[in-house]
């Protein structure tokens, strides 16, 4: 029997290597055209042993039990709680906007939540079907200086598309709050695996039943694989197809980082800088995430590009019709999955991609028949 042929040694590639070996105890072969598993969760132990993110900070944040529950199997995990400042106009205030950020930055006296509502809904245009980022953003701050001054230009750097040209979900990401909480995510469970995300799917590829190959591009040894063997793919869906449709658009980032000679760089371990004078959105200091102790730190400034891996699925209505067509075309090729953020062309967070593994598993090699022959 074939070994299941698994494109990419991200974290969805990862997962469904995992259950194929554990639960089906099926040989898997993992192809990887980089030089380490972990795709964009990525991070190392530096010379001061400083845990350091080579794309950029993760965060793992769900409120999916199952999800919880599954990755528990393979790290030990620390709580977090991630904070996120703003440099707006000289000062650092909380995003999401809350209670302080709307004080500071248009000199308020808000005390109370329900003051909060009151301002906010005296300054917010309701919209009830949002078409677009722009719509999704002054429906829940209103206020056109402070979304001018928080999203507008950030999300140009980052997209270099304005709000009103992306789909509702990319300023859907970002609530409001009536109150002072200023933690970045609402879920219910929120942690960092204590050894990095390396090691957490190193742990999931442990499995002597998976070979994992790297430094190898699938498309460049296709034609030598059998012509039976099962392929979950991970990589980009244009990509499969030779992008014979045109080419989807992904955003990518590229990073500055500098070792610092002190113990601490800035006040939270993630800084936006949302002014279109800056030439990057935000930087990060792993340190306050991954708790590593050093008298030295490790920050990176992130700069938007189109250049370089693909990190971002860009949601404008000409990606989503693009994307639309190659979904069909896939759904026509025998013997193939398609998993995962790039070939889902959505902006998945770590426990999304691992719902959509673990589903796609679970309705492709569980449930239906198409797969029964190869297990
Ligand atoms: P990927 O990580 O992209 O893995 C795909 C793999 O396939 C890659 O290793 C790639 O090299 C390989 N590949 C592609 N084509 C081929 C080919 N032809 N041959 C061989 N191999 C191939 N999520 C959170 O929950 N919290 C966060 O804080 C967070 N922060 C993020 C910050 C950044 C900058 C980015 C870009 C993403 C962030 N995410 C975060 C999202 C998270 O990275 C993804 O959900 C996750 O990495 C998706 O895993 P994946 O396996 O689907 O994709
Ligand atoms: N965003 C913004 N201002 C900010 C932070 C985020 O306008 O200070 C917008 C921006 O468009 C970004 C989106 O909100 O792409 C989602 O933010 P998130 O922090 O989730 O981005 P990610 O961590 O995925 O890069």
């Amino acid at each position: 029997m074939e070994p299941i042929v698994i494109v990419g040694a991200g974290l969805s590639g990862a997962v469904f290597a995992e259950r194929c070996a554990n639960v089906l105890n099926k040989k898997v072969i993992v192809i990887e055209k980089r030089q380490h598993v972990a795709g964009n969760c990525y991070d190392f132990i530096d010379e001061n042993g400083i845990i350091v993110s080579k794309y950029g900070a993760h965060i793992f944040h769900t409120s999916d039990k199952e999800v919880w529950q599954y990755i528990q199997k393979f790290a030990k995990w620390h709580p977090y709680e991630h904070k996120v400042l703003s440099y707006v106009n000289g000062k650092l205030v909380p995003i999401p906007i809350n209670i302080n950020t709307v004080n500071h930055l248009l000199g308020l006296n808000l005390k109370s939540s329900l003051s909060m509502k009151k301002w906010i809904r005296s300054q917010t245009i309701k919209t009830k079907n949002f078409i677009n980022s722009e719509e999704v953003a002054l429906s829940r701050v209103g206020n056109k200086k402070l979304y001018e001054l928080m999203f507008k230009n950030y999300t140009y750097k980052q997209w270099s598309f304005w709000p009103k040209e992306l789909e509702p979900s990319v300023l859907s990401r970002i609530p409001i709050r009536f109150n002072k909480n200023d933690r970045y995510f609402d879920d219910v469970y929120e942690a960092i695996p204590n050894k990095g995300y390396t090691d957490l799917i190193e742990q999931m590829l442990s499995n002597p039943l998976i070979e994992v190959v790297l430094n190898t591009d699938y498309f460049d040894i296709k034609k030598s694989l059998p012509k039976e063997s099962t392929i979950v793919y991970t990589g980009p869906i244009d990509r499969y197809f030779d992008n014979k449709f045109d080419v989807l658009q992904y955003r990518s980032l590229r990073f500055e980082t500098e070792t610092i000679n002190t113990e601490s760089y800035q006040q939270a371990a993630v800084i936006n800088y949302p002014s279109l004078a800056v030439p990057y959105t935000r930087i990060v200091e792993y340190k306050k995430l991954y708790g590593s102790k050093s008298n030295k730190t490790v920050i990176s400034r992130e700069f938007p590009t189109w250049e370089g891996e693909p990190f971002y699925p860009v949601p404008t209505q000409r990606n989503r019709d693009l994307y639309e067509k190659y979904k069909y075309e896939a759904s026509q090729i025998p013997n193939t999955i398609f998993v995962g953020r790039l070939a889902n062309y959505k902006y998945f967070n770590m426990d999304q991609a691992i719902k959509n593994a673990l589903q796609i598993f679970m309705s492709e090699f569980m449930v239906s028949n198409k797969y029964r022959n190869t297990y």
